[in-house]
């Protein structure tokens, strides 16, 4: 059995960044609290969550006042409330993400209006719309433009695909298009790197959360091409996948703990030894 495992798999700069933060804001003894997960994989939540750092849904559940802004970035308006009721912040929005914002934030500005294109219930997403003081519109099939100057600005997680796609939608619509390309080149890697497995593999197994956006987004895109399997851990793959196959792929998405693909990667070669 020949088994591809993506180089590009696993914990992205921002989260890497997001979890090193958290981490080291929790050995200062207090516990750092996260508005909802800190990253889309409920098995490394439950770990960080031993070491400190907990996941609420609301401002009212934070104890002590200690909150993580998560690598998804946050809506303003609750970043104001937190600054107003003098909570310690920890900021660990991805730069990039922070990049968006600051694109929706000059289009709004120059009086475009403005198109978010990703996934509207996404925490990035809700954060960006908040940064265009609300005032934008998430791109849909049914989005019915009448502006003639239109600002585009992406989710950093999309497939660059889809956006050519909405973007060559929207061009018989407007006078004038402004487009920042915030899509972030660790999504266009894995993207890349997953497509160029699931190609060559006779089946593909893509690790990580069911909640994650970018895992499930890889996988989707991988089962265009092969049959593939979305899972969270080694206890959901069974041996019945392998009948008649000679090459396995194995990616994770931007949210997978590298120790979740290695222990996969394990499972695989101890059930087929070279
Ligand atoms: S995918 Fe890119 S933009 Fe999004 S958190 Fe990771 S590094 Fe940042």
């Amino acid at each position: 059995m020949k088994i591809y495992c993506a180089k590009h798999g696993g914990f992205c700069f921002g989260v890497t960044r997001a979890i090193k933060t958290a981490l080291d804001a929790a050995k200062e003894g207090k516990a750092v609290y996260s508005l909802g997960p800190l990253i889309h994989n409920r098995i490394a939540v439950e770990d960080l969550r031993k070491k400190g750092i907990i996941t609420v849904d609301t401002i009212g559940e934070i104890k002590n006042k200690k909150v993580i802004i998560r690598s998804h970035g946050i809506h303003p308006d609750i970043l104001k409330k937190l600054k107003k009721k003098n909570f310690e912040i920890i900021d660990a929005t991805c730069p990039r993400v922070r990049r968006a914002q600051r694109y929706v934030e000059k289009l709004i500005k120059e009086g475009y209006y403005v198109i978010i294109v990703g996934e509207k219930d996404h925490p990035e997403v809700k954060g960006l719309l908040g940064y265009a003081g609300n005032k934008a519109d998430i791109y849909s099939d049914q989005l019915k433009l009448k502006k003639r100057r239109v600002g585009v600005v992406p989710q950093t997680t999309l497939d660059i695909e889809h956006f050519n796609q909405v973007v060559s939608n929207l061009m018989g619509n407007v006078l004038e298009m402004k487009i920042y390309n915030t899509i972030c080149h660790e999504t266009i890697l894995r993207i890349k790197e997953a497509l160029h497995i699931a190609k060559k593999a006779d089946l593909m197994i893509v690790v990580g959360g069911k909640n994650s956006a970018n895992t499930t987004r890889l996988y989707q895109i991988c089962k265009k091409y092969k049959r593939a399997y979305h899972i969270e851990s080694v206890d959901e793959i069974s041996p019945a996948w392998f009948a008649d196959v000679k090459s396995i792929g194995i990616t994770a998405g931007a949210s997978t703990p590298n120790k979740q693909v290695q222990d996969v990667v394990k499972y695989l070669r101890k059930m087929f030894p070279k």
